[in-house]
């Protein structure tokens, strides 16, 4: 019906990385509802169980609404002014970096900021303080994924659009429950199966998920040992003729070493170690070189100790059949958060630098330096997520700036984290919610405005940039966290006496417009672009260089790469490992992932009741082989525990997972359960190139209580 004051405002589902378009609908200045927007190429007007509630979200609950402070730790934290909390911030900050030098203190903000926003932090760490220490949830995210892609075609750019689905003639699915963690891509997946029943769909998963359900052939392996069953597909192709040998010799290089390698893998030995029949390795291994294929990968490939190399081995097999780069085909790893694409474009990581930039690159840090007007970038890198913490419980960093993320939750070895942030001489927290675990540890607290209410850009999965528009005011006294940024920076150069140039910025199009600068060139070029285009045209995918009518669908289409001399490379790996290996002590692998209806730490989507439908509690799924030799029944509690810590929970009977595998879903946190979520458990082991946490799993001892 018609309402005077009824508005639409074009916008993003801020959930995942899908990056589905939305229709916000405002009534004065509250938002109402929230539909798919038809137009978006996402998702053309779908909207899963989360994003469909997103407007009951917008209510004040648990906002944050004004800012507040505390002198000492035990005192608590009471309201205070935006210029009182930021003048103390620049206080301490300034007083640590002129004590202890800039790698004193630190960055650790999140994949759910827009780009505009972490663009201002990353310049503000690097270009104003001069410290590599900003560092990203998107560490605990992306990262494998990140040097997957560098090391074998020599750029973080997924090469594959969603449109790929339609395309395909092999589906193959691995480490991602893409049903529950990107329900709108997997929409699309059953219709493209419903359509073209011939498309066969492989799913790589220790658990029966129901992805894996859909799957033409799933093969549950046992968890982390992909590379083996990677490396296991190549043999199978390279002895069934399934190669493309010209592809091979014209577009790549490193292939002599990686035969050498793959020859041991025989589909006996894969079996032995993945814990499959030999038949669907080589069911599948047919399937993947006949093709076109496009693989879809997440987590499961990405949170590992050896996650660059189980990202590299999938790569791997799309360049030995020349599936890469044509309609239907290429690896595509789905982005978990909602703008850990943006992130990795503004280079808001410990390792990285505007414009995909390497820091460890001095021809590129020079870049950066002209391109801000600061003398120089420093080149010591910054501390990754992990040892970002673990350098705060020493006491190297001793002021650590947290925004829109919960670390309290969502690092793994969850009491180190909490004794970190205890040990931190200043916690300064940015959120919009101030009901998450990581609230208790601020010392200063900064409200942040969120979805439906902030303005700049995010890119999803598939490279494409969505324009997001503000429907409602920030509440309260809330800040954009560009904002907060921006003014903290001026008082901040001008105690440390530096020339206050960086950051004048009235919006956020005149930092889009700078970020868009730093792109010349570059592989993600988007010099052509503009909030207007953005605007009128839509959302568009990059490189969308200037003077182009529209960006590229697809990488690689010439077959020349981001390497020297234009050719792909083949990374050789072995089969390693987990971190953790079950014990006589510690029998049962833990496993981690989503639920359908919850997202990340719950801050948002645990405040809804009907999100709880789908899953009410939480619990530890086990197999009924399990339980009756354990003489454990359906809802009895018990304890799982290992060196790190402990976790009572219900027990619930599954036949998802196998005998001696168990799963919990990461959302739970102690604001949810008795005690801390799943992360307690989990190891802060991580892999020697991407810095990425092991956290999909573990080794625990079991007991009834
Ligand atoms: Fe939001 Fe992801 Fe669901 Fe789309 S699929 S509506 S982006 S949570």
């Amino acid at each position: 019906s018609f309402h005077p004051q009824r508005r639409e405002t074009r916008s993003t589902c801020c959930y995942c990385g899908v990056g589905c378009g939305v229709i916000i609908t405002t009534e004065g200045q509250q938002i109402v509802d929230v539909k798919g927007d038809p137009e978006h190429p996402a998702n053309f007007g779908r909207l899963c169980t989360k994003g469909s509630t997103l407007h009951l979200t917008a209510k004040l609950d648990a906002r944050a609404l004004y800012p507040e402070l505390r002198l000492s730790r035990d005192l608590p934290r009471t309201r205070v002014s935006w210029d009182t909390a930021l003048d103390h911030v620049v206080e301490r900050f300034a007083e640590i970096i002129n004590t202890h030098g800039p790698d004193a203190v630190a960055f650790y903000i999140s994949g759910q900021l827009l780009t505009e926003d972490y663009y201002v932090f990353n310049k503000l760490a690097k270009g104003l303080i001069g410290t590599n220490n900003v560092d990203t949830n998107s560490r605990l995210c992306m990262s494998s994924a990140v040097a997957g892609y560098k090391a074998t075609l020599g750029a973080d750019a997924p090469p594959a659009c969603y449109e790929d689905i339609d395309h395909t003639q092999c589906l193959f699915i691995a480490g991602s429950n893409t049903a529950f963690a990107h329900p709108i891509v997997f929409r699309r997946i059953e219709d493209a199966k419903a359509k073209n029943p011939d498309m066969k769909m492989v799913v790589v998963d220790p658990r029966r998920t129901d992805t894996a359900q859909l799957a033409d052939l799933h093969l549950a392996i046992l968890p982390g040992t992909d590379v083996a069953l990677f490396n296991g597909l190549l043999h199978v192709m390279l002895w069934e003729g399934l190669l493309d040998m010209a592809y091979i010799r014209n577009h790549t290089e490193g292939f002599e070493a990686l035969k050498e390698t793959v020859r041991e893998y025989t589909p006996k030995m894969v079996a032995d170690i993945c814990g499959v029949p030999e038949a669907d390795i080589i069911q599948a291994a047919k399937w993947f070189g006949a093709g076109p294929t496009l693989s879809m990968y997440c987590m499961g490939l990405n949170q590992s100790i050896h996650g660059t190399e189980k990202n590299a081995a999938l790569i791997n097999l799309h360049l030995a059949t020349g599936q890469i780069g044509k309609p239907g085909a290429g690896p595509f790893s789905l982005t978990g958060q909602p703008n850990a694409m943006g992130g990795r474009e503004v280079g808001g990581m410990a390792n990285l630098l505007s414009g995909h930039r390497d820091l460890a690159n001095a021809e590129h840090r020079a870049e950066v330096a002209r391109l801000w007007g600061v003398p120089d970038v420093p080149a010591t890198p910054g501390k990754t997520a992990v040892e970002m913490f673990e350098a705060v419980k020493n006491g190297e960093i001793k002021a650590i700036w947290i925004a829109c993320t919960n670390p309290a939750h969502s690092m793994p070895d969850l009491n180190n984290v909490l004794a970190s942030l205890q040990q931190a001489e200043l916690v300064v927290l940015q959120d919009a919610f101030n009901n998450t675990d990581s609230n208790v540890y601020a010392d200063v607290f900064l409200p942040a405005s969120t979805w439906g209410e902030k303005e700049g850009t995010v890119t999803n999965s598939e490279r494409r940039i969505t324009r997001v528009q503000p429907a409602a005011p920030k509440p309260g006294e809330a800040r954009h966290d560009w904002e907060a940024v921006v003014d903290f920076a001026h008082r901040l150069a001008q105690k440390l006496g530096k020339p206050d140039t960086l950051f004048n910025y009235p919006n956020t199009e005149t930092i889009f417009n700078e970020h868009r600068e730093s792109t010349r060139g570059r592989d993600l070029d988007i010099t052509g672009l503009s909030y207007q285009i953005l605007e009128t045209r839509g959302p568009q995918q990059w490189p969308f260089k200037s003077g182009a009518s529209q960006g590229e669908a697809r990488l690689y289409t010439d077959g020349v790469f981001q390497k020297p001399g234009g050719k792909a490379h083949f990374v050789s790996a072995v089969y390693k490992p987990t971190a953790d290996k079950p014990d006589a002590r510690h029998p049962f692998r833990l496993l981690t992932g989503r639920l359908r209806d919850q997202w990340h730490g719950m801050s948002r989507t645990g405040t809804l009741a009907q999100l709880y439908n789908h899953v009410e509690e939480p619990v530890v799924s086990m197999h009924a082989d399990d339980m009756q030799r354990r003489q454990i029944s359906e809802g009895d509690i018990v304890k799982l525990s290992n060196k790190r810590g402990e976790l009572i929970i219900k027990v619930q009977q599954s036949d998802e997972v196998k005998p001696a595998e168990l799963f919990i879903p990461m959302h739970w946190g102690s604001q949810f359960m008795h005690g801390l979520g799943v992360n307690v458990l989990m190891p802060p082991a991580f892999d020697k190139t991407s810095k990425q946490p092991e956290l999909k799993h573990t080794a625990v001892k079991i007991e009834k209580l």
